[in-house]
C-alpha cells in the first residue's frame, strides 16, 4: 500500500516513519527540500535510537529508510496513493489549496486524510469532490512514541473509509478513537481549557506557575504541569486553538486568557522562542521559571 505524507515538519516526519517502519511505501512530500532533508534527517536519528535501545534490528531500520522517498511536488509525489495524511502548517487557506490539489492528483480511490489539530474536516472535505473519502487523522507529539490517533470523521465521511482508517492505525500499532467533527474534536477540547484555565489561576493570582503545576503532577498524575505542556505546545497555538473553540462554539468559557494574548503578543511562545512559563534558553532539560514569574 501506497501512503504520501504531506509536510516534513515536527509531525509529518514522525507519520512518515511509523508508516515506513510497518512496511508501506511513503512518499514525503515538502515545498521546501530544506524541510524534506531535515526531516529525513530526523527519521534517521530516531531510527537510530531505536535501534541502540533494542526495539528495531538494524536490518529493519535499513529496510524502513529503503521503503521512503521524497517530493517536492504534490503532483508527482501522491499519483500512486492510496493514503494521503497532510500535516503542512495549520493554516486554513493552505490546507484548502492543498486539498484541492491532492483531489486533482490523487487517485479516484485514495482516502485524504489530514491531521490538522483544529480545523473542521467537514470544511476541508468541501473542497474536493470525494468528501466520502476526507477524515482526520490527528496523530500527536511524538508520533512514534504517543500511542492515540484521534479518527474524526467529517459530515460526509463513509463508515467504510473510517473502519479503513481505523485499521490502517491498529496496522500502525496505535490505538485510534473515533470521534465526530466540532471545534476541537475530543483531544484539545479537554485540553485547552484545562490549560487556559491553569493560566487564568495565574492571572488571577491563585497560585505561582510552580505550584500550578505541582498541583497537577502531583495531584493528578500528569505527567508534565499544564504550564509547561503550554510551553511545549507553543502558546501562539493554544491561543490559535483556543480561538477555534470561542468562536465555533459560541461559549465565553473558552475566551482566551488575557495573560496567554498578552504572552503571544509580546512574543513569549514557550521553547520555541526560549521562554514562555519557563526559560529554555539552556535547553528542554531542567525547569527554570521565566524571569517574570519568579517570586
Ligand atoms: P511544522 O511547521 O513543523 O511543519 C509543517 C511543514 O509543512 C513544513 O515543513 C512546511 O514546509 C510544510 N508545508 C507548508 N506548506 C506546504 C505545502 N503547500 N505543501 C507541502 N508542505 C508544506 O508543523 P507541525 O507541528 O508538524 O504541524 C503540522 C500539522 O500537524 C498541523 O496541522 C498541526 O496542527 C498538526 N499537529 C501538530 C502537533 C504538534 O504537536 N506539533 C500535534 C498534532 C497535530
Amino acid at each position: 500500500m501506497n501512503v504520501a505524507v504531506i509536510g516534513s515538519g515536527t509531525m509529518g516526519n514522525g507519520i512518515a516513519h511509523v508508516f515506513a517502519q510497518h512496511g508501506f511505501s511513503v512518499a514525503l512530500i515538502d515545498v521546501s527540500q530544506n524541510a524534506l532533508d531535515k526531516g529525513l534527517a530526523t527519521i534517521g536519528k530516531n531510527l537510530d535510537r531505536q535501534v541502540t535501545k533494542g526495539s528495531l534490528s538494524a536490518d529493519d531500520k535499513t529496510a524502513t529508510l529503503g521503503r521512503l522517498t521524497s517530493f517536492t511536488s504534490i503532483a508527482e509525489g501522491v499519483r500512486t496513493a492510496d493514503l494521503v495524511v497532510e500535516a503542512a502548517t495549520e493554516n486554513v487557506e493552505l490546507k484548502l489549496n492543498i486539498f484541492r490539489e491532492l483531489d486533482q492528483h490523487a487517485p479516484a480511490g485514495a482516502i485524504l486524510a489530514s491531521n490538522t489539530s483544529s480545523i473542521s474536516i467537514t470544511r476541508i472535505a468541501a473542497v474536493t469532490q470525494r468528501p466520502a473519502q476526507v477524515i482526520g487523522m490527528h496523530f500527536m507529539n511524538p508520533v512514534p512514541v504517543m500511542k492515540l490517533v484521534e479518527v474524526i470523521r467529517g459530515y460526509a465521511t463513509s463508515d467504510e473509509v473510517t473502519r479503513r482508517v481505523m485499521d490502517l492505525s491498529r496496522e500502525l500499532g496505535k490505538t485510534p478513537t473515533e470521534v465526530n467533527d466540532y471545534p476541537g474534536f475530543v483531544a484539545n477540547r479537554i485540553l485547552m481549557p484545562m490549560i487556559n484555565e491553569a493560566i487564568y489561576s495565574l492571572f488571577e493570582g491563585v497560585a505561582g506557575v510552580e505550584e500550578i503545576d505541582t498541583v497537577m503532577k502531583l495531584g493528578m498524575a500528569h505527567p508534565m504541569g499544564p504550564l509547561q505542556l503550554a510551553d511545549f505546545i507553543g502558546l501562539d497555538v493554544c491561543l490559535a486553538i483556543l480561538r477555534v473553540l470561542h468562536d465555533g462554539l459560541g461559549n465565553p468559557k473558552y475566551a482566551p486568557c488575557p495573560l496567554l494574548v498578552n504572552m503571544v503578543t509580546a512574543g513569549r511562545l514557550g521553547v520555541k522562542s526560549g521562554e514562555g512559563f519557563y526559560s529554555w534558553t539552556h535547553g528542554t532539560k531542567d525547569l527554570v521559571l521565566a524571569e517574570r514569574f519568579r517570586k
